[in-house]
Formats: structure tokens, C-alpha cells, sequence
């Protein structure tokens, strides 16, 4: 079952119904991993048969999303709207093979049965009235204009056993499944028979989806028997839920993968965690980029327990791939916020250095411009958190001002001169260094974190540390 010897094609098949969210994101990631590790076709398909509630906004949304999260898809994508006709002829088959029919069943009749089951609490299933029905019947019906839905002719007996890749062999009675409807009365497919259609004409090899999916696998097979075609195999993915345990929504937090983006997520990172949420490559490795995740994704890792978004992770992931960015990677990121053109007057070495020291520490693009600002401008106000624990009373200007006078004194104005320069003050005045230290990161950078003071010091340069210290001796306390 896990030996794989055709050509790996898989699709990943959003409805255009809204934004792309976590859980689609992360079905066509899985896709993409699987066919890329098996040098397979990632494909899209556009599930746009529901006229009213799809918009070709969301088609555009999704596809920027899928763009931007780097999944882009082998050959044009399908879109269902455009193959009307090819599921009706499918439908047309299935009636010539007796394993469709005409149901002339009105709705109202239809709601009628489906309130009596509900009143004698039993699970309404249709009744097969139009089953059997004689085929001159039919035609004459049809002939009159009557109108018809065409059902699916589930087997009375046996059982429909799907072999999924995650969940293993599930089984379902034949007899508990509905004759679904693959034709509404007012002439469109449904879902059932257009993914059985486009799966099979797009030689779809393996199908990766929600496991909200796994009750319509059945019926899927059903189809594909009835047309004589060799199914795909399957793999359902768990359900995402927030960390309070309940299905992932709106409620904790941001769920759409633009929403994401406009909150300067790193694609990278998006993707890494969206990997997490149900696969782990069997060792502690979290910190990967799309190509480790490639070469290490197999189906047979994927969890059935359903996965937990957790946005504290996706954060500190995010600092992982901010960090392991290049200094040329980062510059187009920061430039207008640290108001620097790129042939600047500030030379390269300088700026490169403190991108390498802001990146290190910074896990949100947000932090990475904040931590950067202040090698470029000098604060304009201080944080007030801050003040109020590490700048609150006269007695901090007095020890900061026996740090200047040192630092004043400093020839060679190098990170560890500082720090000995810093501790030794400290200790003569009978103090923590760390008195010192947060006061004059306070001074320096305006905020009460930063990456290491004593680096900062020395990439700033004596004359504007000694000149920002002063500054904020005159204004705190
Ligand atoms: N259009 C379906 C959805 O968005 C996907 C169906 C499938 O993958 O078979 O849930």
C-alpha cells in the first residue's frame, strides 16, 4: 500500500467560498511535500460549482496566498465551473450502467420524510421510491418535463472499506449510505460526482485532504467502481484546533494565511509550523525550511490526533527563519523604516554589522525594526516600563554618571573593554551590574530590550554613547 510506482499527481482543491485559512493551507502543503518528495505533480483545482457563494476574489486570494507561501502548482488549474458538461455526461454513464437514476421525488414530499424521521428520532435516509422505477416510466416523466434529481444506486449489501494512508482500513456498511444525490434537480452536479470526475481525468494518484472529508470517501469509491476506474489512494489529515482544544477559528486569533502575511509573518515560517500540525519527522526537529521539510515529509508520519495551532510557536519559528536570513536578505525589510537608502552614506560594514546583532535577538519583523532604529537615530522617547523599574529615582544618575566619566576614559572603545569598564564600576560603587546596565540600555536604544548592550556600544561608537547617556542624564528621571 506505501509502495508507490506510478507517477505521483496530487491536488490540492479549494473552494473559492472564502479566504485560504490554516487548515487549506496546510492540505495543500501536505500535498506539495508529498509530490516534491516523490519528484511527483502538485496540482490546483478550483471547486467553483456553487455560483453563489464562490467569488472570483477568493480565487485571486488564493492563489496570492499559495503564491506567496511559495506552493506554486504544476500545469493550469482546473476549474470546475468550466466542466459542466463533462459531469453530466459522467451522470449520464452512471444511469446508462444502472448505477444512477432519476428521482422525481418533490422536496416538499422529501422535507416531509426527513421531519418524520427526525420526530421518531431516527436517522432519515432516502427511501429508494424512484429506484425501481420502470425505465419506459422514466422516459415518459422526463419526456413531460418532469423535474429530476438523479441519485446515486448505493449497493444494499456489503461494505465500502477505505484504505486510507493515516487512519488505516475504515469500513462502512454499504446499507448505512444514503443514495446520494449526484445531480440536484435544478441540473447542477454535486461535490461527490465532479471530485470523482476531475480526480479521475486529472489521474489524480493519491488524494490529501481534511479528514472532515473521510464520511464522502465512501460514497467517492462508490462511484469510481460504478465506473470501473481504479480510485486513488487517500490520506485524511487531522483536524487543527486552538490550544484550548476546540476547532480553530476566528476566536484565537488570525486564521488566514493573508492575514498572516499582513502581520509580517515570514512565509517560511508559516510553513514550517503549518508542517507541524499533524507530521513531525519522528525526531525534536521543529526549525525547518521547505526543503528539509521535502526531503523528510512522509505520509505515513502524519498523526491522526488532531493538531494544535499554537501561535507562540509559529512566533519563535518565526524568529528562527528572520535569523537565519542573510544581512542582504534582510536590508529591503528594514531600509524605509530605518530611513537608510541603499547606496547610504552609513557604509555597508556598519549596517551589516547591526543587522547581524538585531537579527539574532529580533523574532517579528516589527522587532527587527525596532531593535535596529536606534543604531541610526537617536531615541526619541523612553520606554516607560522601563523608567519606571530601572530610572526611577536621582540616585541612578549619579552611578550612570560615574560610568561616563569611565567610559570617557576608554581608548579602545571594544565590547569586553565596556563590559570590564561597566562590572568594575558596579562593583566600586557597591551595586549590581545589572543597575547599570538596563539604565543605559534604557539611554542608548529607548527601550528596556535590546540585544546585548555591550555590542551595541561598541558598533555605536564612543562618541554617540557617551552623547545618548548624557542626553537622558539631563532628561530622567
Ligand atoms: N473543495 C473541497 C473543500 O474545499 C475539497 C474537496 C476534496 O479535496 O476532495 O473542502
Amino acid at each position: 500500500m506505501t509502495e508507490i510506482l506510478e507517477q505521483v499527481r496530487v491536488r490540492f482543491a479549494p473552494s473559492p467560498t472564502g479566504h485560504l485559512h490554516v487548515g487549506g493551507a496546510r492540505t495543500a502543503l501536505f500535498n506539495y511535500l508529498f509530490a516534491k518528495n516523490h519528484d511527483g505533480k502538485f496540482l490546483l483545482r478550483i471547486e467553483d460549482t456553487d455560483r453563489e457563494r464562490s467569488e472570483e476574489s477568493f480565487v485571486t486570494e488564493i492563489n496570492q496566498s499559495l503564491q506567496w507561501l511559495g506552493l506554486n502548482w504544476d500545469e493550469e488549474p482546473l476549474r470546475q465551473s468550466e466542466r459542466m458538461e463533462i459531469y453530466l455526461n459522467t451522470a449520464t454513464e452512471l444511469i446508462s450502467t444502472n448505477n444512477a437514476y432519476h428521482c422525481f421525488c418533490e422536496p416538499d414530499e422529501l422535507d416531509e420524510k426527513r421531519k418524520t424521521a427526525q420526530q421518531n428520532k431516527k436517522q432519515y435516509k432516502y427511501d429508494k421510491k424512484c429506484r425501481n422505477l420502470e425505465k419506459a416510466e422514466v422516459e415518459i416523466r422526463l419526456k413531460n418535463g418532469d423535474k429530476s434529481a438523479v441519485r446515486f444506486a448505493v449497493p444494499n449489501v456489503g461494505e465500502t472499506v477505505v484504505h486510507d494512508l493515516v487512519y488505516g482500513d475504515v469500513q462502512f456498511n454499504n446499507n448505512e449510505i444514503d443514495d446520494f444525490i449526484i445531480v440536484r434537480r435544478n441540473g447542477t452536479p454535486t461535490y461527490q460526482l465532479a471530485v470523482v470526475a476531475d480526480d479521475n481525468d486529472m489521474k489524480i494518484s493519491h488524494v490529501i485532504r481534511g479528514d472532515d472529508h473521510l464520511s464522502n470517501t465512501p460514497k467517492q469509491l462508490l462511484i469510481f467502481k460504478a465506473l470501473a476506474v481504479k480510485p486513488p489512494l487517500y490520506a485524511h489529515l487531522p483536524l487543527i484546533m486552538g490550544q484550548d482544544g476546540k476547532r480553530l477559528s476566528k476566536r484565537h486569533g488570525a486564521v488566514s494565511v493573508a492575514e498572516f502575511q499582513i502581520e509580517g509573518i515570514f512565509p517560511e515560517a508559516l510553513l514550517n509550523h503549518l508542517a507541524l500540525l499533524g507530521w513531525s519527522p519522528k525526531d525534536d526537529t521543529e526549525f525547518m525550511a521547505i526543503d528539509e521539510l521535502i526531503r523528510r515529509f512522509k505520509i505515513k508520519d502524519v498523526s491522526k490526533r488532531s493538531a494544535i495551532f499554537d501561535y507562540k510557536k509559529l512566533i519563535w519559528l518565526n524568529g528562527q527563519h528572520l535569523s537565519s536570513k542573510s544581512a542582504e536578505e534582510l536590508l529591503p525589510i528594514v531600509s524605509t523604516d530605518w530611513g537608510i537608502t541603499l547606496d547610504t552614506e552609513i557604509d555597508d560594514v556598519y549596517l551589516k554589522k547591526v543587522l547581524e546583532l538585531v537579527k539574532a535577538r529580533a523574532k517579528t519583523r516589527e522587532e527587527l525594526i525596532n531593535f535596529g532604529k536606534y543604531f541610526f537615530e537617536d531615541p526619541d522617547s523612553y520606554d516607560e516600563k522601563g523608567r519606571n523599574k530601572h530610572w526611577n529615582d536621582n540616585s541612578v544618575n549619579s552611578n550612570v554618571r560615574q560610568l561616563v566619566k569611565k567610559l570617557e576614559e576608554l581608548n579602545s572603545f571594544r565590547e569586553e573593554k565596556i563590559e570590564e569598564v561597566l562590572r568594575s564600576t558596579a562593583e566600586t560603587l557597591g551595586i549590581k551590574a545589572a543597575e547599570l546596565i538596563h539604565p543605559v540600555r534604557l539611554a542608548l536604544t529607548g527601550f528596556s530590550v535590546s540585544p546585548s548592550l555591550f555590542e551595541i556600544m561598541e558598533l555605536l561608537g564612543k562618541e554617540l554613547s557617551v552623547r545618548r547617556i548624557k542626553s537622558a542624564l539631563n532628561k530622567l528621571p
